[in-house]
C-alpha cells in the first residue's frame, strides 16, 4: 500500500482520494478535506478582546472549527522530487547572489549541492 504524507513530510492523517475543490468545485486534486482550527480565534472559540460583543467568535460561533481545505497529498517519491526542486531554485537564487558584483564573499553556506 502506498504511504502518503502532506507537504511538509508528515505522514497523511486521513484517507486519500480524487476530489474537486477551489472555489467553483473546478479544480481536481489527490488528497482530502482536512478539519482546520478557526481562522479567526484560533480554536479557542472565543476571546476576553471580544467580550464587549459577547465573548463568542463570531466565525466558528465557538465551536473553535474552521472550513475543511482541501489538503493535497504527495507520495515519498512526489515529495522528494519537490524538495530537491525548490532546493534547487534556493540554491539557483543564491548563487545568483553570491555572484553579484559587491557581493560580501563569506564561505558561510557556500555548499548548495542541489
Ligand atoms: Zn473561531
Amino acid at each position: 500500500m502506498t504511504e502518503y504524507f502532506t507537504r511538509d513530510g508528515s505522514p497523511y492523517p486521513a484517507k486519500v482520494g480524487r476530489v474537486t475543490y477551489g472555489r467553483n468545485d473546478d479544480k481536481t486534486g489527490f488528497g482530502a478535506y482536512l478539519p482546520r482550527v478557526c481562522g479567526r480565534c484560533g480554536g479557542l472559540g472565543g476571546a476576553d478582546k471580544w467580550k464587549h460583543t459577547g465573548w463568542t467568535c463570531y466565525q466558528c460561533n465557538g465551536s473553535g472549527r474552521g472550513e475543511p481545505r482541501f489538503t493535497p497529498a504527495y507520495t515519498r517519491e512526489q515529495l522528494d522530487r519537490l524538495n530537491a526542486a525548490a532546493a534547487k531554485r534556493t540554491c539557483a537564487a543564491w548563487r545568483a547572489w553570491f555572484k553579484k558584483p559587491g557581493t560580501k564573499r563569506r564561505a558561510k553556506g557556500a555548499q548548495c549541492v542541489a
